[in-house]
């Protein structure tokens, strides 16, 4: 069997850096037919770890996250998106596997360390975000999940699961599929910059272009784009590396586009080869992007108008998602109790050993 599970957190609308990084992907396993079941999770459990106060933005972001992926191209038909808290058998699973990983261990996730000093939790740790890990591989294993698409910044949490998987098959016997991680392809997947030229588009840095945008804000956004600082008049040669321009038109450009929106140039290389050479001013490579990044939002908000007229059809599709997805993590439970141990009334086994030991009753 193939299968894939991967997710996003319902903390905020998805942008540029999501698609690029997960949703394009997404949408493109999904579509190409070799994977048997397919399941995309809205982590909104997990979200409250770091947003206990703020229920309702999880809430309000449970709904966005979902139009986000279905604009993207997520098919109901092929795929479950679902919602984790309706899934109660991830967290029993979670519990269980927390007997297998060490504070120690935990401490070490170079990713969770990263995330407590961002979130300023140094001393005030929540116990539940601290265990995200170990909740995560129980998402992951509850599928039985082969492949995990995810980010780099993701992969510490695979190495966790992994581990969880090896301990509990040592322990318990051969029970837990063993994933493995799918990384983006592309330097700009791993990590697409900033509008402003800082490392990663980020929602909590405020330097995104979400896939909600509308025209006008998209082209805001470019305009203002930081670019090469020594690029000062057009006839100066440029620098194309770690221009953000240049990397989002790495990420989105397609050799078509030239022909459509600037003949000129036959390709992306011949545009940077000009660029360096000086004569090709910021604003004409910009006017490019945008109709680049229009080509590719404007399906997106046409399939993103379809949905949001179909509410009633977005939420019943989450919720028998959600039954497919919990029946599913059901099974796994069950077997995980048989390794365990745990599964007293299944059948009469139960009953036999105790007759072994009481053979007079
Ligand atoms: P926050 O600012 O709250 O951390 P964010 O915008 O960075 O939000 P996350 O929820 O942290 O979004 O990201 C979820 C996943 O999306 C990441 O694990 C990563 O795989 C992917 N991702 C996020 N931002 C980018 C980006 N700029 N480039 C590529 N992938 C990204
Ligand atoms: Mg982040």
């Amino acid at each position: 069997m193939n299968i894939i599970l991967t997710g996003d957190r319902p903390t905020g609308r998805l942008h540029l850096g999501h698609y690029v990084g997960s949703l394009r992907r997404r949408v493109e396993l999904q579509n190409s037919g070799t994977f048997d079941e397919i399941y995309i999770m809205i982590a909104d459990a997990q979200a409250l770890t770091d947003n206990a106060e703020n229920p309702e933005k999880i809430r309000e972001n449970v709904l966005e996250v979902a139009l986000d992926n279905l604009s993207a191209g997520l098919d109901p038909e092929k795929t479950a998106l679902f919602i984790q808290s309706g899934v109660p058998a991830l967290t029993e699973l979670c519990f269980y596997y927390t007997n297998l990983v060490t504070v120690a261990r935990l401490q070490r996730n170079p990713t969770v360390k990263t995330e407590i000093k961002m979130r300023g939790f140094e001393s005030s740790i929540p116990v539940g975000f601290f265990n995200y890990p170990i909740s995560q591989a129980a998402d992951i294993t509850a599928f039985d999940a082969t492949v995990v698409p995810v980010g780099e910044d993701q992969l510490p949490m695979l190495e966790q699961c992994v581990e969880i998987v090896h301990k509990f098959n040592a322990v318990y016997g051969e029970t837990l599929v063993m994933p493995k991680a799918l990384l983006p392809e592309t330097e700009a997947g791993m990590r697409l910059p900033g509008l402003d030229g800082s490392a990663k588009m980020s929602k909590s840095l405020g330097n995104c272009i979400y896939l909600t945008d509308l025209p006008e804000e998209v082209r805001k956004k470019v305009m203002s784009m930081f670019t090469d600082p020594n690029h000062l008049r057009v006839e100066d040669p440029g620098t194309v590396e770690g221009n953000p321009v240049f990397t989002y038109l790495d990420a989105f450009s397609k050799t078509e586009h030239f022909a459509r929106f600037l003949p000129e140039y036959e390709n992306l290389d011949a545009m940077k080869a000009h660029y360096r050479r000086g004569g090709l001013g910021d604003v004409k490579v910009k006017r490019f992007l945008i109709n680049v990044l229009e080509d590719m939002l404007t399906p997106i908000r046409e399939r993103r108008r379809y949905w949001e007229s179909r509410l009633p059809e977005v939420i019943s599709y989450l919720e028998e998602s959600t039954k497919i997805a919990s029946r599913k993590a059901d099974q796994t439970v069950r077997r995980v109790r048989a390794a365990m141990r745990i599964n007293y009334f299944e059948g009469d086994a139960f009953l036999k050993e105790a007759i072994e030991r009481y053979p007079t009753a």
